[in-house]
């Protein structure tokens, strides 16, 4: 299975990748949970990144890509959910010369809920699971339910950020469906419904 599931921020594409990943057993990539581990790392790479991710801007696209591809290698060759990449036409390409992707699955969440669902999102900063203040509460406050690490705030999950972050996707991002649509790997779900149903959707159209 070599999934891609592409989506504007706040579509549920982590959530979605993460259920996915509980029934199939398949691997799940975040590139910007890897990007994020980079800057906490504090790696050359992390320092240069940080800048672009503060600003909810793509960042360099070949050095990004190729890290992408090499954790792919690393760590999930034969089958993969991919979340947050490719962002752009040229990282589908890339990615398009290497592996063979089965599905682009496109969580469509129209652009006024997406405010609110990012800036009340709590990440989970050992294990990157994701809540919500108030669609997803964790048992207890400030504390993940699926492995008791503090949820904290994304320093990109900002109302100023946000913006930016749907004008780069409407921008940069969109292209690649119709890169999907045009080989006819692209499926499309309603994402404004709750998380278990967007998810029943995905399962149906897979199967
Ligand atoms: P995400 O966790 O997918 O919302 O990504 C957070 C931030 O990481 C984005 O706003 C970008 O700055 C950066 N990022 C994540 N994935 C990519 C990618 N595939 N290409 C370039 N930048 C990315």
């Amino acid at each position: 299975m070599k999934i891609v599931l592409i989506g504007p921020p706040g579509s549920g594409k982590g959530t979605q990748a993460a259920l996915l990943n509980k029934k199939f057993g398949v691997p799940h990539l975040s590139s910007g949970d890897i990007l994020r581990g980079e800057v906490a790392a504090g790696t050359e790479f992390g320092k240069k990144i940080k800048q672009f991710m503060d600003r909810g801007e793509i960042g360099p696209a070949e050095l990004i890509t190729e890290m992408v591809l090499a954790h792919i290698d690393e760590h999930c060759s034969d089958g993969f959910i991919l979340d947050g990449f490719p962002r752009t036409e040229y990282q589908a390409v890339k990615l398009g010369e290497r592996h063979t992707v089965n599905a682009a699955v496109f969580i469509n969440v129209p652009g006024e809920e997406i405010s609110a669902r990012i800036t009340g999102r709590r990440t989970c900063r050992s294990c990157n699971a994701i809540f919500h203040v108030k669609n997803s509460l964790p048992e207890k406050d400030g504390v993940c339910d699926r492995c008791g690490g503090e949820l904290y705030q994304r320093q990109d999950d900002n109302e100023t950020t946000v913006a930016n972050r749907i004008r780069v996707y409407t921008e940069e991002t969109m292209p690649v469906l119709d890169y999907y649509r045009k080989s006819g790997l692209l499926r499309q779900v309603d994402g404004a419904r709750s998380g278990e149903t967007v998810f029943r959707d995905i399962i149906s159209i897979l199967s």
